[in-house]
């Protein structure tokens, strides 16, 4: 069975003392109050990385994970972060795609493709984030976006690496607006998702690829969203900036 997973984007928000506190009380609750089978994940600012795997040594449950990263290994990148230097601090994860990624930096499905790549070879592993924008909503065109951006950013690899993804929808008209999918509008894509992942890469994969959905998930609408057949867990914004709201969302 696929992993349930519950991540929380901290964004760029929490001084390095406040980041040490939400990540403490988050691991303590977690360990008393969520399923083994479940991982609860944490990307944070780079600033807190390395303290926060060394608070979580010893909790296999919950992971750390970067917001970004760099393409390239090393070199003359100023102010730029490698994958392989996140990994060298015991970094687990990394959100590559996310909306505000492609919207304010301007990231695009090759850029991807290759920072996709560069945590692959660095034994990270990715949350791949696609999802489409109000007016492609309204448009009528969100299975194409949605499509587009999970094959150029994704299925250049091969079966083996792909399994080692995580995707993570999140309609950008949903991200910290307030307005979360109906769980109907959600699982349709979800399982559209993963019908698209089953024709590249064959059913077995597609049924081990966990599928989270971000967009204004908070404690009272995630039982109802994660009890959808394709949805997987969430990807969680501003609900996780508050270790209760977050915990919760877990559990
Ligand atoms: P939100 O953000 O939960 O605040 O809507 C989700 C995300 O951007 O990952």
């Amino acid at each position: 069975m696929r992993k349930k997973i519950v991540a929380g984007n901290w964004k760029m928000n929490k001084d390095y003392t406040d980041g040490l506190s939400l990540f403490s009380e988050v691991i303590n609750m977690v360990k008393d109050e969520v399923r083994g089978d479940q991982q609860v994940i944490v990307c944070a600012p780079y600033i807190h990385l390395h303290s926060l795997t060394a608070l979580g040594k010893g909790y296999e449950q919950v992971s750390v994970g970067a917001q970004n990263a760099h393409q390239e290994t090393a070199g003359a990148y100023t102010g730029e972060i490698s994958t392989s230097m996140l990994a060298s601090i015991g970094v687990e994860y990394v959100i590559l795609g996310h909306s505000e990624r492609r919207q304010y930096f301007g990231e695009d499905n090759a850029l991807l493709a290759k920072k996709t790549d560069a945590a692959l070879k660095s034994n990270l592993k990715p949350i791949f984030c696609i999802g489409e924008t109000l007016t492609e909503r309204e448009g009528g065109t969100y299975f194409d976006v949605v499509k587009s951006q999970l094959a150029e950013g994704t299925f250049h690899l091969d079966a083996a690496d792909f399994a080692k993804l995580v995707i993570a929808y999140e309609p950008v008209w949903a991200i910290g607006t307030g307005v979360t999918a109906s769980s109907d509008q959600a699982q349709e894509i979800h399982a559209f998702i993963r019908k698209e992942i089953a024709a590249k890469y064959g059913d077995v994969v597609a049924q081990e690829t966990s599928i989270l959905y971000g967009g204004s998930c908070n404690p009272k609408n995630a039982d109802e969203l994660f009890s959808q057949p394709d949805i997987d867990g969430g990807l969680i914004g501003g609900a996780s900036l508050k270790s209760r709201d977050f915990v919760d969302i877990a559990k």
